[in-house]
């Protein structure tokens, strides 16, 4: 049997996954982007995808897991011609929980001490020191309490944050306020930075519109680690000019990179990142996927299964 490796990355990145996923399955016959006849399609067991190109998992006949290198797969479940009946998993990778807690820890300590302003300030040779509040007065919502969200809330507590969470199914995470439902609204309104890592699904696109925009604490702030198109551009460019929101910190966009002519680049309100947040950790996340490799084999229950119909 044999393991397929394919995605839409270069070749460098190609080549620094496969060696170390060799590394950490010596024994494993690799074949990459795709099988080249029959015989080949017909040994892969496994294939390890990063977001391959529509159309790539079709005609494997003996394919028994999709295993993602990514968190979210979005992208992947848009592919209408994924392998249905074939079990997907997604990454979750311990590195990536904790890099995506470090930089939602950095946006929220940048916002609640007006470093972001205090930046723009230099530029103008101006010296106004901002207001410092305590982090217990600085209410944090982080919306989806799953793998990352879970870490970035406790991440927010360990600095002594009031930390809200809020996921589809009721959930208990110690020390935060958990909510769920219709309760959005009321944390939406007390939030002084909005943290959104929702999976992107049916339910979640395009989710901060001017409706929900309008929902939020006049002054406070959103930082989007998540998807882009959970967000309606024009209309958070629209909260923002209003003095609705105060700034929004976004790492993932609509079309990424971010195009040179899209508002967010220049507006004094946006902080762009480029899809940094928190990146796999190849060494870690080889672990993940030659385990989730051993259970297939075992007949074990599979870590991190996507349901499709739920959408992540
Ligand atoms: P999980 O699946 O572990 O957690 C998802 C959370 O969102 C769960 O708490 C879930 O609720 C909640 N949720 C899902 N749908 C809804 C809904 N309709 N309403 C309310 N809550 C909902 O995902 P992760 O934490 O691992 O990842 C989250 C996302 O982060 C990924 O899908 C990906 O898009 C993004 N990401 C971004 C990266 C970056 O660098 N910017 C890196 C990695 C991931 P419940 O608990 O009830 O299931």
């Amino acid at each position: 049997m044999a393991l397929l490796l394919t995605g839409q990355w270069g070749a460098a990145e190609a080549a620094r996954w496969l060696q170390v996923l060799q590394q950490a399955m010596p024994a494993e016959q690799w074949l990459i982007d795709a099988p080249r006849d029959a015989a080949e399609a017909a040994a892969i067991e496994m294939a390890v995808v990063a977001n391959p190109p529509p159309g790539r998992l079709q005609g494997l006949p003996n394919l028994r897991l999709i295993q993602s290198l990514w968190a979210g797969v979005d992208r992947l479940l848009a592919d209408p011609t994924l392998p249905a009946g074939v079990p997907l998993a997604r990454m979750v990778d311990p590195a990536m929980n904790e890099a995506m807690a470090q930089t939602a820890l950095w946006a929220v300590l940048a916002l609640h001490r007006g470093f972001f302003d205090v930046q723009a300030q230099q530029a103008q040779r101006l010296w106004r020191q901002p207001a410092q509040c305590r982090a217990a007065e600085w209410r944090v919502l982080v919306l989806g309490l799953g793998e990352l969200g879970g870490r970035v809330a406790a991440a927010l507590l360990s600095q002594g944050y009031t930390v809200e969470g809020w996921s589809r199914s009721p959930r208990q995470v110690p020390g935060v306020q958990c909510c769920s439902g219709a309760e959005l609204v009321g944390a939406l309104a007390r939030a002084d930075t909005v943290i959104n890592l929702l999976p992107l699904t049916d339910q979640t696109r395009g989710f901060f519109d001017a409706q929900r925009l309008a929902l939020f604490k006049p002054g406070a702030s959103l930082i989007n680690l998540a998807r882009g198109a959970h967000v309606i551009d024009a209309d958070l460019l629209a909260a923002l000019d209003a003095g609705q929101l105060r700034r929004a910190v976004l790492d993932v966009f609509h079309q990424e990179p971010l195009a040179a002519e899209h508002p967010f680049w220049s507006h004094a309100g946006v902080t762009v990142l480029p899809h940094t947040a928190a990146q796999t950790d190849p060494r870690s996340a080889a672990a993940v996927v030659a385990a989730n490799l051993q259970a297939l084999r075992a007949g074990r229950p599979l870590a991190h299964r996507v349901e499709a119909v739920r959408g992540y």
